[in-house]
């Protein structure tokens, strides 16, 4: 069964279409947009300076202190940017809080860590990012981890593993 709305509309043929459907191509420039140049829709866009491309990602960190443990984690999306900054921080930051529960030495920091490696690879393969967004400032990337200073701490529980390891060899 049609109904009448199925039924060829008799005024087709001197149909135009409303105003706010017509393609305004001056539109965009005339009203100042605030999307900047570059800016594709349904592409991930950063979560701190807006500029694209980013990837949905997460940053971890850990710390491990006797019996208290806190996990922090920042959810993207990040452009590469942003991202790798906050791979650094948050990577230098877990190896140097990361050690001092038991079970953050022999779990929780070493998966933080795997992670952290996993998400610095997904950025590493984005473009360039485009210039952040309206009002919006990027992180600074700062140092590798390898130049930072508190990374270093820890090859104090690596030692103390390897110690550890030869103690119990040895007096087996
Ligand atoms: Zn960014």
């Amino acid at each position: 069964m049609s109904t009448p709305a199925a039924q060829p509309n008799p005024h087709a043929s001197a149909y135009t279409p409303p105003p706010w459907t017509m393609p305004a191509p001056d539109a965009a420039q005339a009203s100042g947009s605030s999307a900047h140049p570059g800016w594709h829709s349904g592409v991930l866009a950063c979560r701190i300076c807006g500029a694209q491309p980013a990837a949905a990602v997460t940053v971890r960190a850990h710390q491990g202190l006797l019996l208290m443990m806190r996990f922090h984690k920042i959810d993207g999306p990040f452009c590469r940017s942003c991202g790798t900054a906050l791979v650094r921080e948050l990577t230098t930051k877990t190896l140097w809080q990361g050690w001092w529960s038991p079970f953050s030495l022999v779990f929780f920091s070493p998966f933080t860590l795997v992670w952290n490696l996993l998400a610095s690879r997904k950025l590493a393969a984005l473009p360039t990012p485009g210039p952040p967004a309206h009002g919006a400032s990027r992180i600074q990337e700062g140092k590798p981890v390898h130049q930072r200073p508190m990374a270093y701490v820890a090859v104090l529980p690596l030692i103390w593993a390897v110690w550890f390891v030869t103690g119990m060899i040895t007096h087996a």
